[in-house]
C-alpha cells in the first residue's frame, strides 16, 4: 500500500476560487494518508496555464506554506489539456499514481477514496463520471450530453459523462506518453491506453467562484478537435455520401436519356440548376471536412512542443 498519489489540477485565472478550494485538496490528500491509501511522499500539483491574474503567486505562496503543495508554470496559457498533460507528465516521473481534477470544487473530492481503493484493486485507470446533471443549466445540460452522443456516432470513444476527473497510474501515464500527437483530447485517448480501468460515480456541484472557461463555442471546439483527433468515421460518411450522390447522378443521367429518346425533350433550367448547386454544396462540404484533417497532419508534422515548463515550486528546493 506504500504508493504516492498526486493530485493534479490545472488552473487558468482562477485566483476567485484557489483560497477556497486549495485547503479543501490538502485536507483531502491528508485524509488519504491517514487512511493509508498512499503514502506521505503525496502532493496536490497546481499548473498555472499562464494565467493573467495573481494565480501562479497564490500557488507560491501554498507551495511555500505547505510541503504537500507543490506547482509549476508555463510558459503562457495553453488550454486545458495541454496544462493537464503538462502537470501528469511532470508527476508521472515523482510518484506511482495520479487523479487529475479541475480547481473550481465542481467534482467532488470524495470520489478520490473510491478512485484509490480501485487502484489498489488493480485498476490503473478510474474514470470519474457524473451520476446526474442538475446543477447545470439546461442548456449545458442538452449541449454537453448532444456533445457524448455526436462524438459517439462521429467515431470518437469516450466515456459517457466522464470529463478529465479521473485516477491514472504510473503505468498508464507511461503509455499515454507515447502519444505523441499535438492535438490533445485525454478523454479519448486515456482509453486508447488500455489498462485494467473501472469509473466511480459522483455528483456534480456548481462551480464555487470564478467564472467557467468553457463557453459553448470552446466545448464545440473541443468536440470538433476530439473528433478529428481521433476517428477517420467523417471521411467514410463522405465515402458514404459520394456513393449515394453517385448513384442519384446516375439515375437522373438515365432519366435525361430515357426522356431525349422518348418524347418531351425541353430541359428544365431550374432542375439543372438545382442539381448543380446540390452537388457544388456537398463537394465543398466534403473538401472542408478534408481540408480539417489536412490541417491536422500539417500540425501533427511540425511536432511542435506540447508545452514548456518554465519554473517550478521545486527547482530552489533542489
Ligand atoms: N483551465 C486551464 N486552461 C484554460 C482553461 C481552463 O487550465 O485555458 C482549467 C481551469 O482552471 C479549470 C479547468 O481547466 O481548473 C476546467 O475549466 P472550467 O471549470 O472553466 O470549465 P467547465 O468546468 O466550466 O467546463
Ligand atoms: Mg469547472
Amino acid at each position: 500500500m506504500d504508493k504516492s498519489l498526486y493530485i493534479v489540477i490545472p488552473c487558468y485565472n482562477e485566483q476567485e476560487v484557489l483560497p477556497i478550494t486549495a485547503p479543501m485538496f490538502l485536507d483531502k490528500i491528508n485524509s488519504l494518508i491517514e487512511q493509508g491509501l498512499c503514502n506521505e511522499k503525496s502532493r496536490v500539483l497546481f499548473v498555472n496555464d499562464g494565467s493573467k491574474d495573481d494565480t501562479w503567486n497564490i500557488i507560491q505562496q501554498l507551495a511555500e506554506k505547505h510541503e504537500k503543495i507543490v506547482g509549476l508554470t508555463l510558459t503562457r496559457n495553453r488550454g486545458h489539456q495541454n496544462a493537464l498533460l503538462a502537470g501528469l507528465m511532470w508527476a508521472k516521473d515523482r510518484c506511482d499514481v495520479t487523479i487529475s481534477i479541475d480547481c473550481d470544487g465542481q467534482d467532488d473530492i470524495n470520489a478520490m477514496d473510491e478512485m484509490m481503493k480501485n487502484y489498489h484493486e488493480g485498476c490503473h485507470v478510474v474514470y470519474g463520471v457524473r451520476s446526474k446533471r442538475d446543477t447545470d443549466t439546461f442548456f449545458k445540460r442538452v449541449t454537453a450530453e448532444g456533445f457524448y452522443k455526436f462524438m459517439h456516432i462521429m467515431g470518437a470513444e469516450t466515456v459517457f459523462n466522464h470529463a478529465d476527473y479521473r485516477l491514472m497510474s504510473k503505468e498508464a501515464l507511461e503509455g499515454l506518453a507515447q502519444f505523441k500527437e499535438v492535438n490533445l483530447f485525454l478523454r479519448g485517448q486515456v482509453p486508447m491506453v488500455g489498462y485494467k480501468s473501472t469509473a466511480v460515480y459522483y455528483e456534480r456541484n456548481e462551480r464555487i467562484a470564478g467564472e467557467s472557461h468553457y463557453p459553448f463555442s470552446k466545448m464545440l471546439n473541443l468536440a470538433l478537435n476530439g473528433i478529428t483527433s481521433l476517428s477517420v468515421k467523417p471521411l467514410r460518411y463522405i465515402t458514404g455520401i459520394g456513393l449515394v450522390m453517385a448513384v442519384v447522378s446516375f439515375v437522373i443521367f438515365a432519366y435525361a436519356i430515357f426522356t431525349k429518346l422518348f418524347g418531351n425533350t425541353v430541359s428544365g433550367w431550374t432542375s439543372m440548376i438545382a442539381v448543380m448547386t446540390l452537388i457544388g454544396g456537398i463537394q465543398l462540404f466534403c473538401l472542408g471536412i478534408i481540408g480539417e484533417y489536412i490541417g491536422k497532419i500539417y500540425s501533427e508534422t511540425k511536432a511542435r512542443p506540447r508545452f514548456i515548463i518554465e519554473k517550478t515550486t521545486e527547482d530552489d528546493k533542489e
